[in-house]
């Protein structure tokens, strides 16, 4: 049931906040295999769905009344573990509730849990957890997408309505695309970033999943906004008045796109097929060059690595969660520490990410990679001076098995392909779900548009719908 018709049966009394909860409760017990959770917040969750419940019998609900939400392992929420998917922070509790949660919060929103993912947010399969990968509720022999792997998930296997995750290179989208659902990646500084355990913050935005555009879309209004917690979160109202622009649409598709060797078949042809579509619904599609099409992966990880090796130098063994025991003195705590608390891909980025900050070659790489993401922003908001959406596939494949690049982590980066240019332009992009490959698992079409154009992304959702 979607939560428009659930706070329906809410107001006529058919059910309970309670029931809802206890419900979501019973099917993440009995589907514990697909490990989408690091903890269920039982207690606080059916405390609050009584507290709630009675708000309704009043009518001084908020307009999240009934909506349950998991959060990503990276968000904070006050007197609740947080851990970043990683050992290093294993029992640490947070201090303070990010602004996102809080917002749910004052709406009446309940939290039910926070979802397993990539070690923060690091990673394409929802593998490079310290709590065990995460398994796709339609094949679990297969990966759900990462780094927001469990909130994908927890969304796929009905026990929540919404999760909220987080998207620096795709980490919403692909797991959307993987699982079948609706994923927003919002405009860079469009929703706070304050209690979201930092990755590369430069690129970090909070996303959400859902099976139903229309649920995405009110949480969205819900959180999004300025936050003077955050100095970068954009001092611009969230625009909720209908969306601008209008089919017919002018939709761009990079030729580059179909390039790629690596796209599977059926993800081309569905593809093609929602081109035709669009077309023979009247809207205008044109293929576009993007000739630094090659840059923008390269890009990302020369940015991210570097802006990661300095966000995690925080974790050092002294302040927060994991310290290693029988250390000698302060150097060999720190290097112990870091060295047991952290796993393997971590490591590997932080270790790429101090190599191009290092003084000898910070402007071969990272000062080059900042100018080539200034010309990648540019160009690629210049196609919107004459188009409405970029349209492409999510990613070049369909979920696969688990395993698969586990052993190959260049392998796993390419798997970004699509995903990474909205991410280094800061732009907002969507994910809609897009039929299923013979095998049965979902394929996802990603949308992008320029600058805060949330509403016409949400608009355009709908109109697919409808042009069947
Ligand atoms: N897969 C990408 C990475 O590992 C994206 C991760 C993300 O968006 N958090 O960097």
């Amino acid at each position: 049931m979607t939560f428009f018709k659930l706070q329906n049966e809410l107001s006529a009394g058919n059910t309970s906040c309670f029931e809802i909860v206890s419900a979501f409760i019973e099917n993440i017990r009995s589907k514990q295999d697909l490990n989408s959770y690091v903890e269920v917040f039982e207690d606080s969750a059916l405390s609050r769905a009584k507290e709630i419940d009675k708000k309704i019998e009043a009518g001084t609900q908020g307009k999240l009344a009934g909506l349950v939400v998991s959060i990503k392992d990276l968000l904070c929420y006050d007197q609740h573990h947080v851990s970043g998917g990683s050992k290093i922070l294993e029992g640490f509790e947070s201090q303070f509730t990010s602004s996102a949660v809080q917002r749910l919060l004052d709406e009446d929103a309940i939290i039910i849990g926070r979802t397993n993912c990539d070690e923060f947010g690091m990673g394409s399969s929802n593998e490079n957890s310290a709590y065990g990968p995460v398994k796709n509720a339609l094949d679990t022999s297969r990966v759900p997408g990462g780094s927001s792997g469990g909130a994908a998930v927890s969304v796929q296997q009905g026990s929540c309505h919404v999760a909220i995750g987080s998207d620096t290179g795709g980490s919403v989208r692909q797991p959307a695309s993987f699982c079948g659902l609706y994923g927003l990646k919002p405009t860079y500084s469009r929703i706070s970033r304050y209690g979201l355990l930092a990755y590369a913050s430069s690129f970090d935005t909070i996303g959400l999943f859902s099976k139903d555009i229309e649920s995405c879309e009110l949480v969205y209004q819900t959180i999004a906004g300025h936050d003077p917690l955050d100095s970068t979160s954009a001092n611009k109202s969230v625009n909720i008045a209908p969306a601008e622009k209008k089919a017919p649409y002018k939709i761009a598709i990079l030729k580059n796109a179909f390039a790629d060797e690596g796209l599977q078949g059926e993800v081309k042809d569905h593809f093609q097929a929602s081109i035709e579509k669009l077309k023979n619904a009247g809207n205008t599609i044109e293929e576009v060059d993007f000739p630094l099409m090659d840059y923008i992966l390269p890009t990302y990880y020369i940015l991210t690595t570097a802006e990661a090796s300095s966000n995690l130098s925080r974790y050092d063994g002294v302040r927060y969660g994991y310290r290693a025991p029988k250390t000698k003195n302060l150097e060999s705590l720190y290097k112990m520490s870091r060295s047991g608390g952290f796993g393997d891909e971590v490591k590997r980025r932080i270790f790429l990410g101090t190599f191009v900050l290092s003084a000898s070659y910070y402007d071969a790489y990272y000062t080059r990679a900042q100018k080539a993401r200034r010309l990648i922003r540019q160009a690629t908001k210049k196609m919107f001076e004459d188009f409405d959406f970029v349209i492409s596939p999510t990613s070049a494949t369909t979920a696969f098995k688990l395993g698969e690049h586990a052993s190959d982590p260049l392998a796993m980066y390419l798997s970004d392909l699509y995903t990474v240019q909205a991410s280094v332009a800061g732009i907002p992009a969507i994910v809609i779900p897009d039929g299923q490959d013979k095998n049965g698992l979902p394929i996802g079409l990603q949308v992008m548009a320029d600058d805060f154009k949330e509403q016409d992304l949400f608009s355009f959702s709908e109109y697919l719908k409808h042009i069947g």
